[in-house]
């Protein structure tokens, strides 16, 4: 499997230069030449895999340039830290079903890709001799699942601003109290724009990216995409296995990343209904489904801040399919986005849009009364961003149909939310209770560009 770039302007690379890249050269996002066909027998008999079996021959299928044996190592070392055995839970509750996908280390659904992420890095580091340095800005929840991906690994460091006191108490500890040497937390006397501003400016600086290897682990690496194609199939077969109803998935978005992993399954033959696309306020993926309207608004900041987004990095994977892989369609769109802040489309395009996915928006008050009744109908805590998708599920999808709910982070995340909304805290998981009184290192500074380059450096592996 080879992989190319939505923008055109590269040739054909293999799977291990496509995670070293990240974002492609010609500033488009890397796509494979094709997708893997999955047959309905092929699919029957994955269904008594485990997770990091079922891992394997979907990931494998995309990887031509990684000896198996090695391939399963990486893959069972990864999903060795989740705290569930089955990795990825199907629960069943009254009319949904919730895919938890916070049994990671960091609570929240991006531990499933970044702890694949962190050991391919340094795999493919170790076998080319080299080093990376990584650099992020993060709100909260990148940014601490990136740093459990990559911490104690050997040839990487990573540097990681966040807003000092605007991410949750739990988000900040679980970033700050990582001391091992490679890893540098840095709080920002700022927003998450200056932070964002600042890395960007570094990464605009090519002679310094060059010398210092600079690398990111924000959610454009098609590593991260596929590795989350996996609980697509899991849940599928989880839920097939108890009921003949067709299949629809409700996906809170932000980035697009999470429900493009679910679009590639469906490409793959996974017999999927609908793909709902959940957003807050932010809504501007909602108003391009509901409405073919994706023109730039402002970002507002909402319960379920891990959604605050208005240009999805990942939605560019999806137009390039939608344009039939045509690269020039592609930059005439962002062209369009730059000059007007907005991109239109046809109404042969979004037919094949809605074919696949339908879309509503969430508002705060309907999410902190969701997580209200879904908890006085079934005693279960849903975390913000999941009571978005749970909301949108039990408003547009046919009660009739299985409708899985992917639940992207565990309640405790966002304690203060769910205490506002219930007025208890959600009980703490052991892991979080171990945080407070940890140790934890992290270097507090202006938002001063120099200041930061200047740490950098002095820190740098
Ligand atoms: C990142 C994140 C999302 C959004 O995921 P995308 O892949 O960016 O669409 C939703 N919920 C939580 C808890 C997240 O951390």
């Amino acid at each position: 499997m080879r992989y190319i770039s939505t923008r055109g302007g590269i040739d054909p690379i293999h799977f291990k230069d496509a995670v070293m890249m990240g974002l492609a050269s010609d500033g488009g996002l890397l796509l494979p030449e094709s997708y893997p066909t999955v047959t309905m027998e092929q699919l029957e008999s994955w269904r008594k895999l485990d997770y990091p079996e079922l891992a394997f021959e979907v990931i494998s299928r995309y990887v031509d340039d990684i000896p198996t044996s090695d391939l399963k190592s990486l893959i069972n070392r990864s999903y060795a830290t989740f705290t569930h055995p089955e990795i990825t839970p199907l629960v069943k509750k009254d009319g949904v079903y919730i895919l938890e996908l916070f049994h990671g280390v960091t609570l929240a659904f991006k531990d499933v890709a970044l702890q694949f992420l962190g050991n391919l890095f340094e795999y493919i580091l170790a076998e080319r001799k080299q080093t990376l340095n990584i650099i992020g800005a993060t709100s909260g929840d990148t940014g601490s699942a990136a740093i459990h991906g990559v911490r104690g690994k050997k040839g990487i460091s990573i540097f990681i601003l966040h807003p000092l006191g605007k991410t949750s108490a739990v988000q900040a500890l679980q970033m700050t109290s990582v001391t091992d040497v490679n890893v540098h937390n840095i709080a920002v006397r700022g927003t998450f724009d200056d932070c964002q501003d600042m890395v960007k400016e570094l990464f605009g600086d090519l002679e310094f990216k060059e010398k210092y290897s600079l690398g990111a682990v924000n959610s454009i690496n098609w590593a991260r995409v596929l590795a989350q194609v996996v609980y697509y199939f899991y849940a599928w077969l989880r839920v097939t296995d108890e009921t003949d109803a067709p299949v629809n998935f409700s996906v809170p978005t932000g980035n697009f990343g999470d429900i493009f992993a679910g679009y590639v399954a469906k490409r793959m033959g996974l017999p999927v209904g609908t793909l709902l696309l959940a957003t807050n306020e932010n809504n501007i993926l909602t108003r391009f489904i509901t409405a073919s309207d994706y023109s730039l608004g402002k970002v507002v900041s909402t319960v379920s801040p891990s959604m605050d987004i208005q240009i999805a990095s990942n939605f560019e994977r999806y137009l390039f399919h939608l344009f039939a892989e045509n690269p020039a369609r592609v930059k005439e769109a962002f062209a369009e986005l730059k000059e007007h802040g907005r991109i239109s489309c046809n109404s042969d395009e979004m037919a094949l849009v809605r074919k696949d996915f339908c879309s509503a928006s969430v508002n705060q008050d309907d999410t902190l009364q969701t997580i209200r009744d879904f908890y006085a109908d079934t005693g279960y805590l849903l975390d913000p961003h999941t009571a978005v998708g749970v909301k949108a599920a039990l408003d547009m999808l046919p009660p009739d149909s299985a409708r899985i709910c992917l639940a992207t982070a565990h309640p405790a995340k966002f304690s203060e939310t769910v205490e506002q909304a219930l007025g208890f805290q959600a009980p703490v998981p052991e892991s979080v209770k171990e945080l407070h009184g940890k140790p934890t290192r992290c270097e507090i500074m202006d938002a001063d560009i120099d200041k930061v380059r200047e740490f950098f450096v002095a820190h740098v592996g």
